[in-house]
């Protein structure tokens, strides 16, 4: 097959087919539709002031946790709501923040990054991830092959973020590393970031050495009043691997600075919508968590959804989650293919079941709702869905909330945020026990990660 006559889809997961690609094919398509470019100049922004950053600064302090919401491509209109919902419920609790994909949005303009920033506001914590190992002299190159040759980036926005697109013949230099922090400033994040590039374990050393020199650079351009995060973007086998991640620990410990901010790429997940099931990578986290605690280092897991919630019991300080699938994971991807002439079932609608901690089917979510203690969820965006239809802006709202509340319960727990982690889990454990008899919890179903995290909370 080739060319006008096939449909592609990115998908994150093995065992994921075209009918739950229609799920999870987020941004594949829509990040070349010709979005109207917004011809209104930004509005005057309000100077950043340094009571903003100070603000923000006392969320990095460990108390609380960070509950991110990465803006997703599509549905992210609802996201000021889910936050102004979390915000009024769970914010004695935790923290609120969201982040902006910069080289996936707009400098200004309705769909822009101030314009978002604007209506989320309320948020103390203002992420504009520079996503600078999608550049294609980082790992840039290897994520469009995981894409069919598709840019991470598509042609809507490029050209528009010079520090993401112009090259660099003779490789990263300060003044690219200083560029990379005052796009993120003029953008009026309330944390920068370090550009975050893509760490080969090929090359350990060198890897390190370039991770340690962009610190550096993002620290000279940093003013005093301004709260920087070390961005590390890494490939699991630095987690899975002793002397990469002793090596890397080592480093980490050694800068002296305070705010990390650590993605990690996984392999291809098992399932849509799947939770990280390794035990090897989850292990990993459990060392990472647990050493950035123990030297007071605030720990910001992007992308990580539930596997950053159970983190927050191992030591992090915070996670990142969103509406799609490639906010809720940093994972491999690959394309599915189809005719343009197959017919396409119906898309399989799923959401997140809170007594499971787990995305299910909505045929499987209603079975278990009928359970006895169960109940359909009766939050604010599940109360306004209409039955017979399915709103994902809607079911991505609950999913955020539902997270948040599992972020809020645990935090608030009588014997710490551990033991509320532990309590959550057996009971989501003990419910599927219960549940899978009667209503069967397979494949994709199979909140497969609880006994995992469980093993590592006792
Ligand atoms: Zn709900």
């Amino acid at each position: 097959m080739s060319g006008d006559d096939e449909l592609h889809f990115l998908v994150d997961s093995a065992n994921a087919d075209y009918s739950d690609a229609e799920n999870i094919d987020d941004d594949f398509f829509a990040a070349w539709d010709a979005e109207a470019e917004a011809d209104a100049v930004a509005l005057a922004e309000d100077s950043f002031d340094e009571e903003r950053f100070e603000a923000a600064r006392e969320c990095l302090q460990g108390g609380k946790p960070l509950f991110l919401i990465q803006r997703s491509h599509q549905h992210s209109s609802i996201i000021p709501a889910a936050l102004n919902h979390i915000n009024a419920l769970y914010g004695s609790s935790l923290n609120v923040g969201v982040v902006a994909p910069v080289p996936r949005m707009r400098p200004a303009g309705q769909s822009g990054i101030p314009t978002f920033f604007r209506n989320t506001a309320i948020a103390p914590i203002q992420i504009a991830d520079p996503e600078c190992f999608a550049r294609v002299d980082s790992f840039g190159t290897v994520l469009a092959d995981q894409r069919d040759g598709k840019p991470y980036a598509g042609s809507s926005t490029s050209g528009k973020w010079p520090y993401f697109n112009r090259s660099l013949p003779s490789g990263w230099t300060e003044e690219w590393v200083k560029e990379v922090v005052r796009t993120q400033r003029d953008l009026g994040a309330t944390v920068l970031l370090t550009p975050g590039l893509w760490m080969d374990p090929a090359d350990r050393t060198g890897s390190l050495r370039t991770l340690r020199d962009c610190v550096g650079w993002a620290r000279d351009e940093a003013r005093d009043h301004e709260n920087l995060a070390v961005n590390v973007t890494i490939p699991y086998t630095w987690l899975t691997t002793a002397r990469l991640r002793d090596a890397l620990l080592a480093d980490l410990l050694d800068m002296d600075e305070d705010i990390f901010y650590v993605r990690v790429r996984w392999p291809l997940l098992a399932q849509p919508y799947g939770q990280l099931a390794s035990p090897e990578i989850m292990d990993g986290y459990v060392e990472l968590s647990s050493v950035c605690e123990e030297n007071d280092k605030f720990l910001i897991l992007p992308n990580t959804a539930l596997t950053g919630w159970v983190a927050l019991a191992w030591g992090a300080g915070g996670f990142s989650t969103g509406i799609g699938t490639g906010e809720r994971s940093f994972a491999d991807t690959k394309v599915i293919k189809i005719k343009r002439t197959t017919p396409r079932p119906a898309p399989t609608n799923r959401t997140f079941r809170r007594s499971l901690l787990h995305v299910v089917d909505v045929a499987t979510d209603s079975l278990l709702s009928a359970l006895p203690g169960q109940s359909d969820c009766d939050c604010e965006f599940c109360r306004a869905q209409t039955p017979g239809l399915w709103d994902k802006a809607k079911s991505g709202a609950h999913y955020l909330l539902k997270t948040a509340e599992v972020v809020a319960e645990a935090s608030d727990h009588a014997r710490g945020r551990r033991a509320g982690t532990r309590a959550i889990a057996r009971e989501a454990r003990n419910f599927r026990d219960a549940a899978s008899s009667v209503v069967p919890l397979n494949n994709a179903n199979d909140p497969k990660h609880l006994d995992l995290w469980l093993d590592r909370l006792k």
